[in-house]
């Protein structure tokens, strides 16, 4: 790999547009009712109309449609009222139709935006030329027959939109975060998994450079078969290094579709320009076109669920959490989800992120699972920071022993195993002053030292009692008659 001065690689500046593939959920393929599960034995999800034999017509998915127009409607867009499908025609064994069809000059969506976040603090809004919807095609399997490909034509049919984006991008940063966001959208909406890796969502970058202060573009090279944020994002750093080497040296940079290696980290031409398809685009015939009315977009905008960026300044400006805690939370809707459950049951949101980031999070760790395996209810989790608030429990019993409790039997309520466990802090000041006698005539020798100035040894005696107590006691209130019953001659 070419290494650049930084010098010569601060003279040029980086552009970048992604095209975003995102399968949707639905139960069915897009134009046919063939199951759209993914991971099904091979070709068990097909039909006449997956398969292309003639006669057979499409007919549109209502719940692709649907989910087309809320990432719409999630990304500011302009939804399209009159559709339009067309004919991508190309020939490949996983195709069988010998055409894909797509949207070509009407898709649903155009315009919008989808902000993101740098690390220096900055918003910057990235613009999205249009989303459209199509279909998926089979799958080709190079690697499981030492002579031949094999074909598996379960995706085939499965529904697609693709976002593209304007050329707006100018780091491996920016489009990090885009596709993180975007991902997160999908999420929040529901309407695709996000999974690069099993490639439910797939990214196409286009990358050119171009000196920095110059109003036209340079040209771009396409690169496919991107599987995972990181590659993107690499294949990202690798083209900018390269075209600005081939620049440097006098060549042009000629508008090529590259490959990734991932294990190299470079890319290498997969097709020349000179040898792009045709596609001949052509109206879909056996599609009427798809009117759309406002009220349908109405229903749709009311049934939307509260998105990221919402409940992120949401958190911010009304519960004032920290900005590193609303982007924890926020990260992913499982997790924020939780946490509306939780602030329904308690106002202390403080101790609700805690909670969250804390023992959850360890418990989930530990045990390999995500928040939507938690049995244990947001009330009954918002139970126990009702009782430290309301002095009922000490803290560390309430983290070490009520909160695995609750995990344990998550049909119990917080009070009810603090009970039954006997957790509850006596309001009894009698028992405090009892471990706290036991504790002083422990240390005899420890109590001198305190009386000689050396404040540290309370830390010890707190240890003591709450060992003796079982954590049952009120720590600040048993500091205090410490204090008192230490200083007292
Ligand atoms: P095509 O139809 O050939 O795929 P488009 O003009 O629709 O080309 O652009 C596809 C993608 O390429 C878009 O995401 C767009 O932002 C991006 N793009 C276009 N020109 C450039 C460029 N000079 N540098 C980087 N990306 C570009
Ligand atoms: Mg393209």
């Amino acid at each position: 790999m070419t290494v650049l001065s930084g010098a010569i690689s601060d003279k040029y500046e980086l552009v970048v547009g992604l095209e975003v593939h995102a399968q949707l959920s639905t139960l069915s393929k897009v134009f046919s009712s063939d199951s759209a599960a993914f991971g099904a034995q091979p070709n068990h999800h097909i039909s006449p109309i997956s398969l292309g034999h003639p006669g057979t017509l499409p007919r549109i998915n209502k719940k692709a449609v649907e989910y087309a127009v809320k990432m719409g409607l999630a990304c500011n867009s302009t939804i399209n009222l009159n559709n339009t499908f067309a004919r991508k025609n190309y020939f490949y064994a996983d195709l069988p139709k010998g055409y894909q069809i797509t949207q070509d000059v009407k898709p649903i969506c155009l315009h919008g935006s989808i902000k993101v976040k740098l690390t220096d603090g900055k918003m910057k809004d990235i613009a999205i030329h249009h989303i459209h919807m199509e279909e998926d095609a089979g799958k080709s399997l190079h690697d499981n027959h030492s002579e031949n490909s094999l074909i598996d034509l379960n995706r085939a049919g499965v529904p697609l939109i693709e976002i593209v984006t304007e050329p707006d991008m100018r780091s491996s940063e920016e489009a990090g975060q885009f596709l993180t966001e975007t991902r997160k959208l999908l999420r929040y909406l529901d309407i695709c998994d996000g999974n690069m890796e099993e490639g439910s969502m797939r990214c196409d970058a286009n990358i050119s450079v171009r000196l920095k202060g110059a109003t036209e573009y340079g040209n771009r090279c396409e690169v496919k078969n991107l599987n995972s944020i990181r590659n993107v994002q690499r294949a990202i750093e690798h083209e900018f290094t390269r075209q600005i080497g081939i620049i440097e040296s006098g060549g042009r940079i000629h508008q090529n579709t590259l490959n990734f290696n991932a294990d190299t980290g470079e890319t290498s031409v997969l097709r020349s320009k000179e040898m792009a398809n045709d596609y001949r685009y052509f109206p879909e015939p056996d599609l009427t076109p798809l009117f759309l009315d406002e009220a349908y977009l109405n229903n749709i905008r009311q049934a939307m669920p509260a998105l990221p960026n919402e409940l992120y300044k949401k958190y911010v400006n009304k519960l004032s959490l920290s900005e590193y805690d609303a982007t924890v939370i926020t990260a992913e809707r499982e997790l924020a989800m939780y946490f509306e459950g939780l602030i329904k049951h308690t106002t202390n949101y403080k101790s609700a992120v805690h909670l969250l980031m804390g023992p959850i999070k360890s418990h989930l760790n530990e045990s390999g699972l995500s928040i939507i395996d938690i049995k244990v209810t947001p009330e009954n989790l918002a139970g126990l920071i009702h009782l430290v608030d309301s002095g009922k429990i000490n803290n560390s019993v309430a983290t070490h022993k009520l909160f695995p409790a609750l995990l344990a039997s998550p049909e119990k309520s917080a009070i009810q195993l603090a009970t039954e466990l006997n957790l509850l802090i006596s309001d009894d000041g009698g028992d405090v002053s009892g471990y706290i006698r036991d504790a002083i005539a422990k240390y005899p020798d420890k109590v001198i030292e305190y009386r000689k100035g050396k404040k540290g040894v309370l830390g010890l005696f707190m240890g003591e009692i709450m060992k003796s107590s079982k954590g049952k006691i009120d720590p600040q209130k048993t500091n205090q008659l410490l204090i008192k019953e230490l200083e007292a001659k």
